[in-house]
């Protein structure tokens, strides 16, 4: 366990219960089952979280969350905690992995907890490349309806991250298997306490090192994951216990995603395409795309491909919802996402085919 200890972030009328399931490899992952006071008079609902974070980033102490909406919403509403999650050991995951053993045992746990053959689902960044792998390569059939935030099947990222991911990370790669950004707080490796130092010196655009650290890691931007006015000062200083360890691993191969324009695998496994954009998509889920217009970790650009590339497959299927005032992660920790971004994805979850 990475992450610091911290106050239960199950709300006063709701429930927890942990679920574990055993990826395809033998990988111990857990999903978190929210709800309600009511029964869930709608089907399940699988959010998956992105890299270096855990399940808990759905729950920024915000007054209403994606949880808690989709709960009042009447779903059932089940928190994945995959590989990456930081609530297990730090290891060094490929988005392959994720797609191949995490997700679809995740769905299939679902499915067999609720006895509901069909499920939807919310997917965030890194958790949304790998689902959507999963989707695309047909491993995750009983997914109907795909609501996917930042990224999916085209990576487009800032150039200043083209030249991090080209020029820094193989030097970074030859003295650190990970990045962290509690190295904000505590730095006790000759590499961490140089990379704090760079941090330090290119960042002052608030006085939260774990902030400062995360944007260093993941984007081009002062932040780079959220508009810091779009955040409350609780979530902000919540953030410092919500990221840790991320692979070089996963840097590697998100870099050559980048150098394509979409989503490769890396493993040479044969259940997977080796380019996904390179054939149709063994998926009849409706996908419903999400960006930020001011994300600098990959570029709303990103969701604009991949919502032409799905349309392409199938016209006035699939859509798109580009937000004006929205960056990366605030679309769900946002202080007003609940009135700004929850509205949307619940309609797209509702809409009829
Ligand atoms: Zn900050």
């Amino acid at each position: 366990m990475n992450a610091q200890a911290q106050p239960s972030p199950v709300r006063a009328g709701q429930t927890e219960r942990v679920v574990p399931f055993q990826s395809g490899d033998g990988f111990q992952c857990n999903l978190l089952n929210i709800r309600g006071s009511m029964p869930p008079n709608k089907g399940p609902v699988l959010l998956v979280h992105g890299a270096g974070v855990r399940a808990n980033i759905f729950r920024a102490p915000v007054q209403t969350t994606i949880v808690d909406y989709l709960v009042a919403g009447g779903y059932d509403v089940w928190l994945e905690n995959w590989r990456a999650s930081i609530d297990f050991k730090p290891n060094e995951w490929t988005l392959d992995q994720a797609a191949l053993y995490d997700h679809p045992y995740a769905v299939k746990t679902v499915v067999n907890e609720t006895g509901s053959p069909e499920i939807k689902a919310i997917i965030h960044c890194q958790g949304s490349t790998s689902f959507t792998m999963s989707a695309m390569a047909g491993l995750v059939p009983e997914v109907k309806v795909i609501v996917s935030n930042a990224v999916s099947l085209h990576t487009v990222v800032p150039g200043f991250s083209v030249l991090k991911l080209n020029l820094a990370l193989p030097l970074i790669s030859l003295v650190t298997p990970y990045l962290n950004p509690q190295w904000g707080l505590h730095a006790a490796t000759l590499p961490a306490k140089a990379i704090s130092l760079l941090v330090a010196m290119v960042h002052h655009e608030c006085h939260n090192p774990v902030c400062k650290q995360v944007s260093f890691t993941y984007g081009s931007g002062f932040p780079a994951l959220w508009r810091h006015e779009n955040l409350n000062e609780p979530t902000h200083e919540w953030v410092k216990q919500e990221f840790a360890e991320v692979p070089i691993s996963f840097f590697k191969q998100i870099g050559r995603c980048v150098r394509r324009g979409h989503l490769v695998s890396v493993t040479g496994t044969r259940e997977l395409p080796a380019d996904f954009a390179a054939e149709p998509p063994k998926t009849t889920a409706r996908f419903s795309f999400f960006a930020g217009a001011k994300n600098l970790c990959f570029l709303p650009e990103s969701q604009r491909r991949s919502y032409e590339f799905f349309n392409a497959q199938r016209k006035n299927y699939h859509s798109l919802n580009i937000l004006e005032n929205y960056s990366h992660l605030d679309m769900f920790m946002g202080q007003s996402a609940a009135r700004d971004v929850f509205p949307l994805m619940l309609a797209e979850l509702e809409k009829q085919n």
